[in-house]
């Protein structure tokens, strides 16, 4: 035990440990789970301390949020090799900062934004890798596309994949508040199953990746074939709700 550690790379650590060996219990490489840490309502200088510990890859919710904390961050970061995520509902007058920021949206919900998002991406001549948001719970509260009816859905995606600015690399979902974490199992086993009927009906499309699970349920995840984690509260501590 180092006495040394502050309590953000204890947890760290801890949770590194966890996707390791959750990985490792599937039969999976742990690279093969990118961890993006979850940095909304926490500072600029929490951010610059888990780059510190070695975290590249950061997720924020908000555009207004964003916009202070990734220049602040930028400006600190002698080279650039971080990677930002949107994961949340993205409206639609954000888009042209959204795209400005991040360079990455998980959280694209529709094919209304995803025209918005692909304007803006060609206006700036960039190409914006995106995930689809599927509500696979189908909650009232939860943004994402209806994973039925099929065609529908299968329709959508048709058209997104004919944009030429956005590139689909997966999906990305949010599991319903469950008691213990394997009972989130199914929502993500849902979501894997859903990317191999994709892959069937559109083989010239892959979607590597699958963007599911946060602290309370991020084993269960990688346990149905997560490739990034949306880790948070298990490193930053709990949000102070406002
Ligand atoms: C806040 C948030 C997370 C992280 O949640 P924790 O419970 O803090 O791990 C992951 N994904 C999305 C979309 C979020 O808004």
């Amino acid at each position: 035990m180092n006495f040394s550690m502050t309590p953000l790379e204890k947890n760290l650590h801890a949770v590194q440990e966890r996707i390791k060996n959750a990985a490792e219990r599937a039969g999976r490489h742990p690279n093969s789970v990118t961890l993006v840490a979850i940095t909304k309502t926490f500072s600029a200088e929490t951010i610059l301390a888990a780059y510190e510990l070695g975290v590249r890859h950061f997720g924020e919710n908000r555009v207004e949020e964003a916009l202070e904390k990734i220049p602040a961050v930028s400006s600190r970061l002698q080279t650039q090799p971080v990677t930002w995520h949107m994961v949340g509902h993205l409206q639609h007058r954000k888009v042209k900062d959204a795209v400005a920021l991040f360079d990455l949206v998980h959280s694209v919900d529709s094919v209304a934004l995803a025209i918005r998002l692909d304007n803006r991406a060609a206006a700036l001549d960039k190409v914006l890798p995106v995930f689809l948001e599927i509500n696979v719970s189908g909650e009232a509260s939860k943004f994402g596309f209806a994973p039925e009816p099929r065609e529908k859905l299968f329709e959508g995606t048709h058209e997104i994949f004919s944009l030429r600015h956005l590139i689909v690399e997966g999906l990305m979902t949010i599991a319903p508040m469950v008691v213990t974490a394997d009972d989130a199992r199914p929502y993500f086993r849902a979501l894997r199953e859903l990317r191999d009927e994709l892959h069937s009906r559109f083989p010239d499309h892959t979607l590597p990746h699958l963007s599911m699970g946060m602290t309370d349920d991020f084993e269960a995840a990688i346990a149905e074939g997560a490739t990034m984690v949306r880790i948070g509260r298990a490193i930053f501590g709990e949000r102070k709700t406002s």
